[in-house]
């Protein structure tokens, strides 16, 4: 079966509300309608989500769609400076990224927390794109594919198979985020590959097949063309070459 490619950009703690508006515009504006099917969305932080979801609503014609970088768990209460999957929802989110290395290392994110954030977003309709990753000495160990499934297993533990539909995977070694090293796209792909095995086991076939799996680590205009050619890379997640329209969208239209 034929997966429909992805493309998202997290815009990470870059970006005040006000640069945001200047690059959802950009984007909305040079998105080429004979891109092909693809999803491409963007993760501003929540201090620009309003602005993308205003911007993103008024152009309509716009293919963009928009995605959180984080959410708790709780549905409401007094839980100082968190965010509902709900209020999230409210600002158009169709995607939610969780277990980001950079979550699970500066704020100590367990694969426990991810796992009920997972859960907080599927009720709530949004689909969390669920990252995971190995460190660079993991590598070296051989010990990456087992490192990322268990991460999967633990995050997709309680959730039924009903909400697994939705969810995106992301394969993000950690020693590619931010540094210009990538492993080989084989490489990459071998991990992917192995992910979705594990979502076979865990849901069916079906389901495994029609999961996408998106790599994420120095994607840029460069290089994506290498990991377009794989068969379990279905898309990409983008940190810095998702802060310039000129890049991102090289991206986009790469897989599109
Ligand atoms: C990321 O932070 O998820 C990421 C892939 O970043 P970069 O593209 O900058 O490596």
């Amino acid at each position: 079966m034929t997966r429909k490619p992805m493309i998202a950009g997290t815009w990470k703690m870059n970006m005040t509300a006000t640069e945001a508006t200047k690059l959802v515009q950009q984007l909305a504006y040079q998105y080429e309608d004979n891109y092909g099917e693809i999803d491409v969305v963007i993760c501003p932080p929540f201090t620009a989500l309003r602005s993308a979801q205003v911007i993103l609503d008024y152009e309509t014609k716009s293919k963009i769609c928009i995605g959180a970088q984080d959410v708790y768990w709780e549905p409401k209460g007094a839980f100082t400076g968190a965010i509902s999957a709900e209020m999230l929802k409210n600002l158009s989110c169709v995607y939610c990224i969780i277990g980001h290395s950079e979550r699970r290392e500066y704020f100590c994110e367990s694969d426990e927390q991810v796992a009920r954030k997972a859960v907080a977003l599927t009720e709530a309709g949004i689909a969390p794109i669920l990252c995971c990753g190995e460190t660079l000495e993991t590598r070296e160990a051989g010990e990456a594919i087992s490192f990322v499934t268990d991460q999967i297993r633990a995050a997709l533990d309680g959730l039924p198979a009903s909400q697994a539909g939705g969810i995106v995977l992301a394969y993000e070694p950690i020693w590619a985020i931010g540094t210009g090293r990538t492993p080989s796209p084989e490489q990459a792909d071998e991990v992917c590959a192995a992910l979705r095995d594990t979502f076979c086991d865990l849901y069916g076939s079906a389901a495994a097949e029609q999961l996408r799996i998106l790599y994420g680590g120095s994607m840029n205009p460069g290089n994506v063309e290498a990991f377009c050619a794989m068969p379990n890379i279905d898309g990409g997640l983008v940190g810095g070459a998702s802060l310039k329209a000129d890049d991102f969208l090289a991206l986009v239209k790469a897989f599109s």
